[in-house]
């Protein structure tokens, strides 16, 4: 093919070739996407250069043998992904032939606890993210006091913010709802699918539809009792598709079954234990890739769904400007631990998917979920499974600790929390240091100057910029491969 450059120069390539540095989620899906592409007939090969010994990054399923009949299925990582709400990984999952693999939450067991003076109190139902949507159970609920319930009330009547000016999901909803509104709801349920200090993280960049809510219904509530509407309606209009499949999706096997799909389909260059360590820009525009094992891969074009630190640490000899505004991205070190139980030994009935817990209780914990009964098929019959979550901008300091350490504080906060003195059967810890990236207020100015700054060639993508669940990142994948295939089409005279 043929293919302008930036200085305007023409060079006759045998294929466009796209180095694509990261293998998890983000880069795999870009490279699914750019082999579409080939299939159509476009010259574009790729390669996909992954540091670790194993593809997917924070996507990891373990299957732990040996202790029953039938395997645990554990999940460092993610344990499950928005389906209706943000499609693209459910999509991906049935391009790649998944969907009978498929498997949702147990939505019949729905609840979810606040964790209030020490006491489990259920989420009142009708409360729907943050906003009640139904009158009697949310009169009726002790999760809020008398007072909290008449401040929340006053979304009402509120004045409308400013859209175009950024603020902090605290504010935004201390400002509409009150701070218990914030405390018992947004920091653990929402800022916690960020582990971000709510009153640092972005509102555009993570929750963009309530600011919409705001502007065109007046407040959340009455926001929220329109999508309800348009819930019910949509359930109506595709109810095989709703019955199907409920907002959140895994697989039976784990959610590491998409990237096994994934690798076992990509019929590129794949290479594991590859880490790149420099990306020098070259005369015909092409650029070389410096790799840990002392080769060099030249490429046209380069994808970077890495960690926006290390993406700083390559682009930096070739644009210090983009290099700084990456490195004020700020990460979080996470961590994971999963307790398996025989099912008898347990006090608690784990009637639910499990604990949501405010800042202000002061625990060691951000979270537990009840995973044997979020989901089927994780624990073998007449076993259960907990999962507490730690580190973030909450508790940083667990995820450094010493395994033993963590095990004992954790079962502490058990004990206190359920009352479960049992001894786990076994456990799993997952440290996930530096994993986390912070969309601090300003998130998304701050990508698209990066962006701007940008050599000719080099693209972004995955979790640090426009979205941290799989299905974003799938999504950013989709589109940075669309973007690359869109600029052969346009400089390509020959396509
Ligand atoms: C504990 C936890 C729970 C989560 N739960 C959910 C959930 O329930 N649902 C959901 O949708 N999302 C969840 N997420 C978020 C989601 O898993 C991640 O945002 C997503 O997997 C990130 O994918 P990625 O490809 O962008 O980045 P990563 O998975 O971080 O992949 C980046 C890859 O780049 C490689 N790499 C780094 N440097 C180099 C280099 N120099 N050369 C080559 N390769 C390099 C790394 O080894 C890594 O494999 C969770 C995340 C965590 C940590």
């Amino acid at each position: 093919m043929t293919i302008r450059t930036s200085n305007g120069r023409t060079v006759t390539k045998p294929n466009l070739h796209v180095a694509i540095i990261g293998g998890g989620i983000s880069g795999l899906s870009t490279a699914w996407y750019l082999q579409q592409a080939q299939y159509r007939g476009l010259g574009v090969t790729y390669t996909v250069l992954e540091a670790s010994n194993r593809w997917g990054g924070k996507v990891l399923t373990e299957f732990v043998q040996d202790v029953a009949p039938e395997p645990f299925i554990i999940e460092g990582g993610p344990d499950s992904f928005l389906a209706l709400q943000k499609p693209w990984a459910l999509q991906l999952a049935r391009e790649l032939g998944l969907e009978d693999r498929l498997m949702s939450t147990n939505d019949d067991r729905r609840t979810i606890y606040v964790l209030v003076n020490g006491k489990l109190v259920p989420m009142p139902d009708g409360i729907y993210l943050i906003a009640p949507t139904r009158i009697m159970p949310f009169a009726r609920t002790a999760l809020f006091s008398p007072f909290g319930k008449l401040r929340m009330a006053l979304d009402f009547i509120l004045p409308k913010g400013n859209p175009t000016v950024d603020e902090s999901l605290g504010n935004f909803i201390g400002r509409r709802m009150g701070r218990e509104a914030v405390d018992k709801l947004a920091e653990p349920l929402m800022a916690g699918i960020y582990n971000a200090d709510p009153y640092k993280l972005s509102i555009q960049a993570t929750f963009p539809r309530f600011v919409e809510m705001e502007q065109k219904y007046g407040g959340l509530i009455l926001g929220m009792l329109a999508g309800n509407k348009m819930r019910q309606e949509m359930t109506q209009e595709h109810p095989a598709e709703s019955r199907k499949v409920g907002m959140f999706v895994t697989f039976y096997q784990g959610t590491e079954v998409i990237i096994g799909e994934l690798v076992s389909q990509l019929t590129g260059d794949m290479r594991l234990n590859t880490a790149v360590t420099g990306i020098e820009r070259i005369e015909d525009d092409s650029y070389d890739l410096m790799l840990d094992d002392g080769t060099v891969l030249n490429a046209h074009q380069v994808v970077m769904a890495v960690p926006a630190y290390t993406a700083a640490e390559l682009l930096e000899p070739m644009t210090a400007g983009a290099a700084r505004i990456l490195n004020e991205i700020r990460y979080v070190d996470t961590g994971t631990i999963t307790l398996a139980y025989e099912a008898g030994e347990l006090n608690h009935p784990l009637d639910g998917f499990g604990v949501v817990i405010p800042i202000s209780e002061r625990r060691n914990i951000n979270a537990l979920t009840w995973t044997s009964t979020k989901f089927d098929h994780r624990a073998p019959e007449g076993y259960q499974l907990i999962r507490a979550f730690v580190g973030g901008s909450r508790t940083p300091e667990m995820v450094n600790k010493p395994d033993e350490e963590i095990l004992q504080i954790v079962r502490n906060e058990l004990h206190e929390i359920m009352d479960v003195t049992a001894e786990p059967i076994f456990h799993r810890i997952y440290r996930w240091p530096q994993s986390t990236p912070q969309y601090d207020v300003g998130h998304l100015e701050r990508v698209e100057a990066i962006e701007s700054r940008l050599p000719f060639g080099i693209f972004l993508t995955g979790s640090p910029y426009r979205g941290i669940g799989m299905p974003d990142c799938v999504k950013q994948g989709k589109q940075t491969a669309d973007t690359i295939i869109e600029f052969m089409k346009a400089e390509s005279p020959t396509l």
